[in-house]
């Protein structure tokens, strides 16, 4: 995935969480070694060895939710579910939602999440991030207002915007880096133009990353629009909330003029086309936001609205609807998964992931291209096989700064079976104390 659209046939060399080398540049690399070879070899053959996937937009607090909130309309979706049943979450029920969600993403091939997280129990958040090794920025979701906010999610601006700058003087930055806090205000609905001011005036002054969601659907930007007299990017824009470090997810319903104004401000949007189509949301056009020169990855949002946290079934379905959009010039296989890699990374800030190139993170994804379902494919596109037709099962080896996180069915850093237990037992009191048994 670098610039140049190289697909090299050969050997990658990781050293000290780096890529060291890749390629003809391998021999040299290793003879330069002590004693002239690797401490450890992986076989890769059959496979195909890729940038670890980037995920855009994620809520793990919502995998135990998975199965429960199947409304197809976003605002129904949270007021009536998703909001009660985070209200109900405790530090051992986080820590098992991601445990849960972690299992899959890290089986899946994905080594980077951006996670909105919810408005309590963000530490818990930070200490499976931290336990399990993935890459993650990630923040607790700021909510101080609107149309069926719980109480327990509902904080004052000011204890909002305290709680998560506390976050990130814990968290961000931790694990060598490989842990960020991004501020999150969840959407216009449930944050005060106070809270707006707020965030924009600490994002700028600590560098910290906005995340947050937009233009999702038409009754959303009919409340918006009666709520605050404009469309969302209008107010991002007005209220100094647009910058280089904003992250929007979704952006289905964004006209050009919108567009325009995320591109001059270079923010970034993520495309969630399981969660938009599930959610009965509308189709957002990633060829247009490529048009207007804006920085984009893809996400499959939480588990409750997808249901699966599967960035190959997340590729498959962006490029079909691409081509359903603009069958005269659809997103191609390659731009797709740059989406999930190069320009994911991108989107969220991150220079040296997404690539592998020398002197970037050791962040790796290897899949295997062996099985029925990908043959014949030794000679064809291999964008197009990854896209189109491997599954995330086809994942070998997952690894994060040069370490092995999973590989082969089996888990460095977390036990699945037991993650699975967990999250069924955790569920069953989730569901009780959110009223909904
Ligand atoms: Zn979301």
């Amino acid at each position: 995935m670098d610039a140049a659209g190289s697909v090299v046939r050969g050997d990658l060399l990781v050293r000290d969480g780096r890529i060291a080398a890749l390629g003809d540049a391998v021999p040299a690399a290793l003879a330069a070694l002590p004693g002239g070879r690797a401490e450890q070899a992986l076989d890769a053959s059959g496979c195909f060895v890729l940038p670890g996937l980037v995920h855009g937009h994620l809520h793990l607090c919502q995998t135990l939710f998975r199965g429960l909130a199947e409304q197809s309309d976003l605002l129904r979706w949270l007021r009536e579910s998703i909001w009660p049943l985070e209200a109900a979450h405790t530090e051992a029920s986080i820590a098992a939602a991601a445990r849960l969600g972690l299992a899959e993403l890290v089986a899946g091939g994905v080594t980077c999440v951006n996670d909105m997280g919810t408005v309590r129990h963000a530490d818990s958040l930070g200490a499976v991030y931290e336990e399990t090794g993935i890459r993650a920025t990630f923040g607790k979701a700021l909510m101080d207002q609107g149309q069926g906010v719980p109480a327990g999610l509902r904080e004052s601006a000011r204890d909002a915007l305290d709680s998560a700058l506390a976050l990130a003087a814990r968290w961000h930055g931790a694990a060598g880096g490989r842990l960020r806090v991004s501020l999150a205000p969840r959407f216009i609905l449930s944050c005060s133009e106070g809270l707006w001011h707020g965030v924009a005036a600490a994002a700028a002054e600590r560098g910290l990353m906005v995340h947050t969601h937009l233009a999702e659907s038409p009754t959303e930007a009919r409340e918006v629009e009666s709520a605050v007299a404009s469309t969302s990017a209008l107010y991002f824009a007005r209220h100094g909330v647009l910058s280089g470090r904003f992250v929007g997810a979704h952006g289905v319903w964004l006209d050009d003029e919108e567009l325009g104004l995320l591109s001059r401000a270079g923010a970034a949007l993520v495309h969630c086309p399981g969660s938009n189509l599930k959610l009965g949301s509308g189709f957002a056009n990633v060829r247009r936001w490529k048009q207007a020169g804006i920085r984009r990855g893809l996400g499959s949002d939480g588990a409750a609205c997808d249901n699966r946290l599967d960035t190959f079934h997340e590729m498959g379905m962006a490029a079909n609807l691409a081509r359903a959009l603009e069958p005269a010039d659809p997103l191609t296989a390659r731009e797709v998964l740059a989406l999930a890699t190069c320009e994911g990374a991108r989107a969220l800030g991150l220079d040296d992931v997404g690539v592998l190139e020398a002197g970037k993170q050791a962040d790796v994804a290897v899949v295997d291209h062996t099985g029925p379902h990908v043959a014949p494919n030794e000679t064809h596109d291999p964008y197009v096989t990854l896209v189109h037709a491997a599954r995330a099962s086809d994942v070998r080896l997952t690894m994060v700064a040069g370490r092995v996180l999973y590989r082969d069915g089996a888990w460095a850093t977390l036990d699945p079976e037991r993650a699975v237990a967990e999250a069924r037992a955790e569920a069953r009191g989730l569901v009780r104390r959110a009223g909904m048994a």
